[in-house]
């Protein structure tokens, strides 16, 4: 049987102030109630009561991902650098990476996650389609040095992630797998009681549900992603799509040149003439594996350079320099317009649709011109979602104003399909006798994070407030003090313990009352049982921590009531 925590034996020293360094409620709440200490930036112990908390996650996790038939295995977070430099990796994780080497000067690194590993482990141990399909996890730390190791457990250099990883020989069997772990994470959420969506990771012009991540609204996080208030839409900002809604181009006047000295950037036009950049026509200069090419957006609106990388990749995308425009007599820095290059692609976002009419450069230096119409003056070579969505842009869905909203990657699912296996030649023996290539899924959830990301979603200003699940116990039982109280505690403790609840009994002596009430709202376990006042006749104050509602009733009435 468990036994009664005391917090008399206890290891958990309260705070009254928040560490000085502390931004985030998760950082400055679970140092203060004892949870977690910073060893080094982005490094952290869990003590006690949060190893607690952590282990009640892990649980869920492990359940859920048993659940679905995955094997737990644990591999080693001090790993060799070759499956590493094979992949690529070792190269392309830059200073992320942590790199090491033993004595006799051969390199190893600290794993960030274990794709290559894992791909190794099974090419190792399946030999015929007859061994898959397999889902195989670990809940394992991770190590990766990241640049802002900040907001305590949620972002560290060291953290635990559960990762887990799909063998399939089929298409099929990959999207299997994939559906099964978006279903389990989907229950883990639900049980940790995280308010969570899921998006696509991937841009729309990569589409699909090959990878999605799961987000934790909260003002702490890191990730910005779009939120519709009408409907259930939901997705990364990088995602957002705008329809092409083209209109007849008839019906504009000539197109007509206006004198603007001076006037290179958008702000000092819109000025000059009088009108909002969004009647502007912006063309960005961007060079792709070296040749010059134009982005064409609203004026009023920035050009996300990843997205465009996202878009053009593999290619590489660079800004173009003073040094590019030497030689090209066709390019008027400042004064663009894309109804007088010919030689330059011409890439644009959709709100730059055939029929619509802008102001944009001359192509003459001090000059732009007016009704410049997309489809009768100039011609799109390649429609691309590349602005940052802002607030109030349509929803792709149904068209409502979006809201942009802050939140916490908790976990991401991922498609890999035979990247992994293709480098490191993981094949089975298929059914017609002949090799069948591996095709791969990569499932991850930050475990350490979801902890961190349920305070940031669940306390409130008395500190912690676990729900049942996850708390480090399920009644916080306080002997206000006296003899006669202290004992009527422990008899309590006792019997709920007896009946299988688990219990913290803060019997300290010399602690005033006023100190445990307010430690005991700062730790968070979800009822708190005070043995008061009224002691002597054998009752006590039952409080539900998260809302505040509080009964006396007497010990067996609240016995009755926390073992129900
Ligand atoms: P982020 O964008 O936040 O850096 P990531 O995309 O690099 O995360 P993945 O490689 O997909 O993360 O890792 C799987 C999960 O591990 C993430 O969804 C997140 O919950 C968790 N995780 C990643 N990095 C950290 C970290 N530094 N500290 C704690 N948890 C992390
Ligand atoms: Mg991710």
């Amino acid at each position: 049987m468990a036994q009664v925590q005391r917090m008399s034996r206890l290891m958990v020293k309260t705070l009254r102030d928040d560490p000085a360094d502390a931004e985030t409620l998760n950082h400055k709440l679970l140092v203060r109630a004892g949870y977690v200490r910073r060893t080094a930036a982005g490094i952290w112990t869990w003590l006690p009561l949060g190893k607690k908390v952590y282990e009640n996650v892990a649980r869920v996790v492990r359940e859920e991902m048993d659940a679905i038939g995955g094997q737990e295995v644990l591999l080693p977070a001090l790993l060799p650098k070759e499956p590493y430099e094979a992949s690529g990796r070792y190269e392309e994780y830059g200073d992320l990476l942590f790199r090491l080497k033993d004595r006799k000067g051969s390199e190893y690194l600290l794993g960030p996650t274990h794709e290559e590993i894992f791909t190794q482990v099974v090419k190792d141990q399946c030999s015929s389609y007859k061994d898959l399909p397999v889902i195989l996890y670990q809940i394992q730390t991770k190590y990766r040095d990241e640049a802002r190791p900040r907001a305590g457990v949620l972002r560290g250099r060291e953290f635990q992630m559960k990762d887990s990883y799909s063998f399939d020989t089929t298409d099929e069997g990959l999207a299997e797998a994939y559906a099964l772990h978006r279903a389990a994470y989907q229950r883990i959420f639900e049980r940790l009681g995280l308010d969570y969506r899921i998006v696509s990771a991937v841009s729309g012009a990569m589409g699909g549900s090959a990878s999605e991540e799961f987000l934790a609204p909260a003002p702490a996080g890191e990730d910005t992603f779009v939120d519709c208030p009408e409907c259930d839409y939901a997705a990364n900002t990088e995602a957002v799509t705008f329809a092409l809604k083209p209109v007849s181009t008839d019906g504009h006047p000539a197109v007509e040149e206006l004198d603007t000295p001076d006037t290179p950037t958008i702000e000092t036009l819109a000025e000059h003439l009088g009108v909002p950049a969004s009647a502007t026509l912006k063309n960005l200069l961007v060079k792709v594996d070296g040749e010059i090419v134009a982005v064409g957006v609203p004026g009023d609106r920035e050009v996300d350079l990843g997205k465009l990388g996202e878009h053009l990749a593999p290619a590489t995308v660079e800004l173009v320099t003073a040094e590019d425009f030497e030689g090209r007599d066709d390019l008027v820095r400042g004064y663009v317009g894309p109804q007088g290059l010919e030689k330059v692609r011409y890439l644009a976002d959709p709100r730059v649709a055939p029929g619509t009419s802008w102001i944009t450069g001359a192509n003459k230096a001090d000059t732009h011109a007016r009704n410049v119409v997309c489809g009768r003056d100039f011609e799109v070579d390649d429609y691309l979602d590349v602005v940052v969505v802002e607030a109030g842009d349509p929803c792709p869905a149904c068209g409502a104003g979006l809201k942009l909203d802050r939140a916490i990657e908790i976990g991401h699912i991922f498609q890999l399909g035979r990247k992994y296996a293709d480098t490191f030649q993981l094949d089975v023996l298929g059914q017609q006798g002949k090799p069948v290539r591996v095709t791969m899924g990569s499932y991850g959830i930050g475990v350490s994070r979801a902890v961190a990301a349920l305070v940031e979603q669940t306390a409130d200003e008395q500190g912690l407030c676990w729900s049942k699940e996850i708390a480090p116990a399920d009644v916080h039982i306080v002997a206000a003090g006296k003899a006669v109280q202290t004992e009527l505690a422990l008899s309590v403790a006792e019997q709920l313990n007896a009946a299988g609840v688990r219990v913290l009994v803060d019997d300290r002596a010399g602690v005033s009352p006023g100190v445990k009430f307010t430690d005991a709202e700062l730790i968070g376990v979800p009822t708190i049982l005070v043995a008061g006042r009224r002691s002597a006749d054998g009752v006590v104050e039952v409080k539900d921590r998260r809302t505040g509602e509080r009964e006396e009733l007497t010990v067996s009435e609240a016995v009755a009531r926390l073992t129900a």
